[in-house]
């Protein structure tokens, strides 16, 4: 009898039949609070009716239509209408089906376009899995390990993880910033002199690294290091865009920081396999013909799913939706935490939430972290485990979660906790 892949680790032993909303039911009907979203997908909620009539209605037209052969309406009109919210310059958009193969594009545009070899990445980042996203992943070595060599050139920096260096060194948020950015500096004073660096590769909230937002000045300092040097700075949104965390991208945190180039992919299109680069046109230029492209790139169906998702957020209000019930879920997370010091540190942004795990002396304890996950399934909520050491639950409901489905979900997580 044939099986699935026995290396394929499930957190939790739930067989899903349907969907609908925050909930995922099983054959007997039990039903499961999901603050999982498919790591982060779904984000207008399982099944959400008008993104499952769109996909019908294309699904009847037209499936697929190659973009190296012909065009179709929805890849037309989603390009236009994610005009609406990119960031001002970034006019030009590339489609692919996953975030790592639109990893991948990103860093063909950034060496055709520099003519340089180098990417600097920084500390926990994870960029995905095909060969080159996991040159650039650094979240732990399970993402590497035994399938090298894998491409040269990447060059790791340090992130401001302003909890892991308040724990271990003493270092205030800011101190953090500064102890970063100078890393940055002696990285490309040392490794990877700026001549050779095409890109920088940053999650403006890590996320397989721990759900760790940069704090206040770090990007700001990467754009000025950028812009100095010539180098790329690109933002992968990949897991903290579309809306995710209460605003529509992560980096509109950092005031005014615009990237060269934005990967997309995820929520984009609730569920739908569809992601995408954004760069300046003539920036975009730079990619040899024939360089980018992918058979499954900007699929119909997909497309349409996306169209139906950007309805969706725009008349639901997602994104508030998402800022204010993030509040909610952090402030009851903090209650939890606070009768039970195992857990260390709450942090949002938004509906991008992670609960650190630390033992007493303030080193990461993921085997309660991973007891926390499963118990937390045992009563019906579903979690899922991230960073360098496995020791944060992170909570990633879809972007129309109410206030009673947080409040529930706190009420599970402390009795699992
Ligand atoms: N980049 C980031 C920030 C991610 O979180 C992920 C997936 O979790 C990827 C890239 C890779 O995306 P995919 O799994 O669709 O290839």
């Amino acid at each position: 009898m044939t099986q699935l892949s026995p290396v394929l680790k499930q957190a939790t032993p739930v067989v899903a039949v349907r969907g609908e909303g925050l909930h995922l039911f099983d054959a007997d009907d039990r039903r499961y609070l999901d603050f999982t979203s498919g790591v982060g997908v779904t984000s207008t909620g399982h099944c959400h009716p008008r993104v499952v009539e769109a996909v019908q209605r294309q699904a009847a037209r037209l499936v697929h239509g190659q973009y190296t052969t012909v065009l179709h309406e929805p890849l037309l009109t989603l390009t236009e209408r994610l005009g609406e919210v990119l960031p001002e310059g970034l006019d030009s958009l590339f489609y692919v089906a996953s975030g790592s193969e639109a990893v991948e594009a990103a860093l063909r545009l950034a060496r055709h376009a520099t003519g340089r070899p180098n990417v600097i990445v920084f500390d926990g980042s994870f960029h995905g899995r095909t060969m080159g996203a996991a040159a650039l992943t650094t979240a732990g070595t399970r993402f590497r390990a035994g399938i090298g060599p894998l491409i040269p050139g990447v060059v790791v920096a340090p992130f401001p993880a302003a909890f892991r260096l308040g724990t271990d060194l003493g270092l205030s948020e800011e101190a953090a910033v500064e102890y970063a950015l100078r890393g940055l500096d002696h990285v490309l004073a040392t490794v990877s002199a700026p001549a050779e660096t095409a890109a920088m590769f940053v999650e403006p909230v890590l996320g397989e690294g721990g759900y760790v937002p940069a704090p206040p000045g770090f990007l700001a300092g990467l754009r000025e290091r950028a812009d100095r040097h010539g180098i790329l700075l690109v933002f992968d949104e990949v897991q903290s865009g579309f809306g995710r965390t209460g605003r529509f991208w992560a980096h509109q945190y950092h005031d005014g920081v615009v990237p060269d180039v934005l990967v997309t992919a995820k929520g984009l299109a609730s569920g739908y396999p569809l992601s995408a680069i954004a760069a300046p046109t003539a920036l975009m230029r730079k990619a040899w013909p024939g360089s980018q492209g992918g058979t499954y790139g900007g699929n119909a169906v997909a497309c349409a799913a996306a169209l139906a998702t950007l309805d969706v957020i725009r008349d639901e209000r997602l994104v508030e939706n998402a800022a204010e019930q993030g509040r909610r879920l952090t402030d009851g997370l903090r209650k939890v935490a606070a009768g039970a010091p195992v857990v260390a540190d709450v942090r949002g942004p938004g509906l991008m939430v992670g609960n650190e795990f630390c033992r007493p002396d303030g080193t990461p304890d993921p085997a309660t972290a991973q007891r926390a996950q499963q118990a937390a399934a045992g009563l019906g909520l579903l979690l899922l485990t991230c960073g360098v050491h496995l020791n944060v639950v992170r909570m990633v409901p879809a972007l129309v979660v109410t206030a009673e489905q947080i409040d529930e979900a706190v009420a599970l997580w402390s009795k699992a906790v």
